[in-house]
């Protein structure tokens, strides 16, 4: 069924492209530099930490995996980076993210904790350096990487993420994906099968998220942070929209006995991302009326429109402004 969202995320592209180019950026473009400094960014999407990924990686390198287990053959791995998957088996142990680099000799540590079987996969929901920092560790390890067509294509080239005016260097070629696809992707591994599925628009544009059908697990990717205000990243062609839609793909999916793992946060279920879906639709609403009726970003944040959710869903790291002026430019 066609909403009236979906009509609105392309022009959103365009919109969101405008405030997205780094002030220095277009300095550097000038005919006529000027002397003078270039004026803060006061743009309230902005929580600047350009720091970001060495702070991640830092906290990586003393970080305890801990793991949990959802099936007698599918682990969860949470370290520092996003949430990790292991499912073991005959075929050898296919894993879903590689979370931070300096993290690696920890994570290697806890997948041999799980059976003796070796590294033979690696899926990678989405491009991030949270979740595929230590591709290049994993794939010299023995692991075949697989991820959708733009994951390949962001981390082969330098990154800009907009939100913490943080720069990324392009990855090394070990942290590559092998293999990649458009919209989805089906493995039989491990006496199971596994679907990968392409959410467009999303997160990020190279957001898919992994079904276990036999095991009845479905790892999100960063779709869903659980009990927290998300990330929607701008920069990498990410939308409220196309994120509603994608947590849509997935509860369609999933019955009441379904793990479901978020990129971020605890293990949840059906239940509870319903329960994220609703506030997620309930903040791009009260912002799109905000903004239909003339309101600039600034007067929708000054508008306050998640007051009532804030107690809830702020305890992540993206701050309810910031949230605001995500959606408010994705719409
Ligand atoms: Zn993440
Ligand atoms: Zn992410």
């Amino acid at each position: 069924m066609k909403t009236r969202r979906e009509f609105l995320v392309q022009s959103a592209r365009t919109t969101a492209a405008a405030w997205l180019v780094p002030q220095a950026l277009l300095a550097q473009d000038s005919q006529t530099p000027s002397p003078a400094p270039a004026p803060a960014n006061t743009n309230p999407a902005v929580q600047p930490n350009p720091n970001l990924a060495q702070e991640l990686r830092t906290a990586a390198a003393t970080e305890t995996i801990k793991t949990t287990k959802l099936t007698d053959t599918i682990f969860l791995l949470q370290g520092v980076g996003g949430n990790i998957v292991c499912q073991i088996g005959p075929d050898g142990k296919l894993v879903i993210d590689s979370g931070m680099a300096a993290g690696t000799p920890h994570l290697l540590n806890a997948l041999g904790k799980l059976d003796p079987h070796p590294i033979r996969l690696l899926v990678n929901t989405h491009w991030h350096p949270d979740h595929t920092d230590g591709n290049a560790a994993l794939h010299l390890a023995g692991a075949f990487i697989i991820a959708q067509d733009n994951t390949r294509i962001r981390l082969a080239a330098p990154q800009y993420m907009a939100v913490y005016d943080l720069h990324i260097q392009a990855a090394p070629d070990a942290a590559l994906p092998q293999e990649t696809f458009p919209d989805t992707e089906t493995l039989w591994v491990n006496n199971d099968e596994e679907s990968l599925t392409h959410t467009p628009d999303a997160h990020t544009d190279s957001d898919i998220f992994i079904q276990f059908h036999k095991g009845n697990v479905i790892h999100t990717g960063d779709l869903w942070f659980n009990g927290m205000y998300p990330l929607v990243d701008l920069s990498s062609g990410g939308t409220i929209n196309g994120m509603i839609r994608g947590v849509d793909q997935v509860l369609a999916l999933a019955d009441d006995q379904t793990k479901i793992v978020p990129g971020h946060g605890a293990l949840g279920d059906k239940a509870a991302l319903q329960t994220y879906r609703t506030m997620l639709v309930t903040v791009a609403d009260r912002v799109e009326k905000l903004k239909a009726q003339g309101d600039t970003v600034q007067q929708a944040i000054a508008a306050k429109p998640t007051a009532d959710l804030d107690a809830t869903w702020a305890k992540g790291s993206i701050k309810p402004d910031t949230f605001v002026a995500l959606v408010f430019d994705s719409l």
